[in-house]
């Protein structure tokens, strides 16, 4: 079953707040579930690591390898804290730090070439979208994947940058007409059984529905993954949709 339900604390938390997340959590009875995880920033992976639980992934990744540049954590090093996924490609990654596609196709080369496996963000802006420009957008995003060699290892997670942290989710036929067109063009690749997880805006409340729609491998789940409560709550019912 590759089934996915990740989170994304971004520039959040506290050792604490890690802590606290790790023992309050109820998932219920993970043991024939979804995978789950939290993609935490760098200075928490090895803290998280310590608790044995999930995945536990970075949020970015430096496109070079050892070397001098300052203020870089490469994958290798990624790996040695204890990471065994990470996020490629966040709208904020390609929004506030311009990272192109060239960009993230070497930190996917990257992270895969160490074991990991690479999270893979692809979204349009409502301005896009409103322009007619949603196919060409996920396209040309999803070209990046178009000679991949390491596809079993390779997730990808819809986020339209318009659903994220703002509290409105797509509709599910939003995520359905996305997902479903997402399938085909990636059976042009050598990711055509990638896992295509959705992002933005999932909360307790609307993850049932979107759990139930089939081409919804998975969540990566922003806001609500940093309360142990909430994070969840969602995987019980992305659970419970799926062996429905
Ligand atoms: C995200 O940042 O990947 C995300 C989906 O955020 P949120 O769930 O808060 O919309």
């Amino acid at each position: 079953m590759n089934h996915w339900v990740l989170g994304n604390w971004k520039s959040h938390g506290t050792r604490a707040e890690v802590d606290e997340f790790y023992r309050q959590l109820e998932l219920g009875d993970s043991s024939s579930e979804s995978q789950w995880g939290i993609a935490f920033p760098y200075g928490y992976t090895e803290r998280a690591r310590d608790f044995g639980l999930g995945h536990v992934g970075s949020q970015n990744v430096s496109e070079y390898g050892p070397g001098a540049y300052t203020g870089e954590v490469h994958a290798a090093m990624l790996k040695d804290c204890g990471c065994d996924f990470a996020l490629v490609g966040h709208s904020e990654r390609r929004q506030y730090f311009a990272e192109s596609n060239e960009t993230l196709k070497e930190k996917l080369r990257l992270i895969t070439e160490q074991g990991m496996w690479a999270v893979y963000c692809i979204g349009e802006t409502l301005q896009q979208r409103e322009a007619g420009q949603l196919e060409s957008t996920l396209d040309q995003q999803i070209s990046l994947l178009d000679q991949c060699q390491t596809p079993s290892l390779v997730l990808v997670a819809y986020e339209p940058v318009w659903a994220i942290g703002t509290g409105r989710a797509a509709t599910t036929d939003d995520v359905t007409n996305a997902h479903g067109w997402i399938k085909q063009r990636l059976k042009e690749t050598p990711c055509a059984d990638a896992a295509i997880l959705y992002g933005g805006s999932v909360k307790p409340g609307n993850a049932g529905s979107l759990a139930k729609l089939e081409d919804v491998d998975g969540f990566l789940i922003g806001g609500a993954s940093l309360n142990a409560e909430s994070f969840s709550a969602i995987y019980r019912s992305f659970n419970q949709a799926k062996n429905a």
